[in-house]
């Protein structure tokens, strides 16, 4: 089965947890992931301890809510029904209301009248109730109703996952996914499901020249935290990191860059947009809206950028209920997983060369002509000469593919056949 089958069915595992920024949510959606990649350490750091500026919140735990009207007791909503109903964060209540005080508590989409709103508030306390907007139509407006909410917020853990794979070098390359929506598929299930079978892909190779670090966490909180307590090593080590959301719909590919526009990760990532994807939309840090706008802080400015399909808040389901899994597809999926495969290749194989050969060797000597697997010979035979024009040592691999206006990812197999014939060598 493709990756992209076996992503998606991992995500329907995970789709019906009710995830927040932390309780059991979160935690029960780690364990399951641990399933699949048994070196993922599950942490925690206890609420109220402080980050930057910032403090662990309490956790929250929800039993039940809903809201009935008082004459005849149906539910007209139950959070049983979807988890989206509730806000996340919601405190306690029981009450007895009219339809005008009770509607201040419902959030609905008039532009999207099918869809369940996500709404949360994480750091003022309030309660409420999402629904649609064709829901909201047919509440009668002469009745009373009473809301229940049956929520605590107490002193726990805010919970976050952690798998590192040693490579030859102690520099890192760096994922970030978070794992704090309810029932949201794009963003953000894709995300988790998506960086399982990176991993499961490195793990799989016989070395790696790079270290890898996968972090799962609550959005922003999660991030800050994780910063609080790792800066000064993610600093010295993370040598390219990505922020994996919004990885499985079928739109056209996105790229939001870091803040400084020009690491290691923008630019291989945007070789391969350009050469491999070509039609992707371009974004400014301006449009940044996850988890880079922690690593890509002044101070922190670690070399963090995206890659998505549809990115956050331009596509209409984004943050609604309509944001499943109609929308994310396993080809959607498929198609991130081989270009976030590739980029792994392309960064694993990314050294400066120099050649070994002063004047242009004689390739015909060494049967070069006809140790080219695949295409057209003469082409591939003008790409090996480019190539080897350009390997004076100042340039990586990247840098000769943007030269000649291709994909990194397929000089890889060049590179391999001038080294083998000793023809250039590693700096
Ligand atoms: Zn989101």
């Amino acid at each position: 089965m493709k990756e992209g089958k076996l992503m998606f069915e991992l995500m329907k595992k995970l789709f019906p947890i009710n995830r927040s920024i932390t309780g059991e949510g979160p935690r029960q959606s780690l364990k399951i992931l641990r399933e699949h990649i048994p070196s993922l350490e599950i942490k925690s750091v206890k609420s109220g301890e402080k980050c930057f500026d910032w403090e662990v919140p309490k956790e929250w735990h929800i039993e039940e809510a809903y809201i009935e009207e008082t004459d005849t007791g149906k539910k007209v909503i139950d959070f049983k029904n979807h988890n989206l109903h509730v806000v996340g964060y919601s405190i306690p209540v029981d009450k007895v209301l009219t339809f005008e005080e009770l509607d201040k508590h419902l959030f609905y989409r008039e532009d999207l009248p099918d869809a369940i709103p996500y709404i949360t508030s994480y750091y003022s306390p309030n309660w409420g109730f999402c629904l649609s907007y064709n829901q909201h139509k047919t509440l009668d407006k002469t009745k009373k109703y009473r809301a229940v909410i049956k929520s605590k917020h107490f002193d726990g853990e805010l919970n976050y996952g952690e798998v590192k794979l040693k490579g030859k070098s102690d520099k890192e390359i760096f994922f970030s996914t978070y794992i704090c929506h309810p029932s949201l598929a794009n963003d953000n299930l894709s995300g988790p499901v998506l960086a399982t079978y990176l991993i499961k892909y490195l793990q799989k190779k016989k070395s790696l020249n790079y270290s890898y670090r996968f972090i799962f966490i609550p959005e922003t909180i999660g991030s800050i935290c994780y910063l609080s307590k790792n800066l000064s090593e993610l600093k010295e080590k993370v040598q390219a990191g990505y922020v994996l959301t919004c990885v499985g719909d079928e739109g056209k590919f996105s790229y939001l860059p870091s803040r400084n526009g020009n690491t290691l990760a923008d630019k291989a990532a945007l070789n391969l947009l350009n050469y491999e994807i070509k039609d992707f939309k371009k974004y400014s840090y301006l449009d940044r809206g996850s988890d880079e706008r922690q690593y890509c802080y002044p101070g922190v400015d670690l070399p963090v950028c995206l890659v998505m399909k549809s990115k956050f808040l331009t596509f209409k389901e984004y943050h609604t209920s309509l944001d499943n899994l109609d929308f994310v597809t396993p080809k959607g999926l498929q198609e991130s997983y081989e270009f976030y495969t590739k980029l792994i290749d392309v960064l694993e194989n990314n050294k400066k060369y120099i050649t070994n050969v002063l004047c242009e060797p004689q390739l015909g000597k060494r049967g070069l002509y006809h140790t080219i697997s695949t295409g057209n010979i003469s082409d591939k035979i003008k790409v090996l000469r480019n190539f080897l024009v350009y390997t004076d040592g100042s340039n990586d691999l990247i840098d000769i593919a943007n030269i000649l206006g291709k994909s990194a990812f397929e000089l890889i197999e060049i590179k391999n056949i001038l080294l083998k014939h000793k023809l250039i060598e590693e700096v």
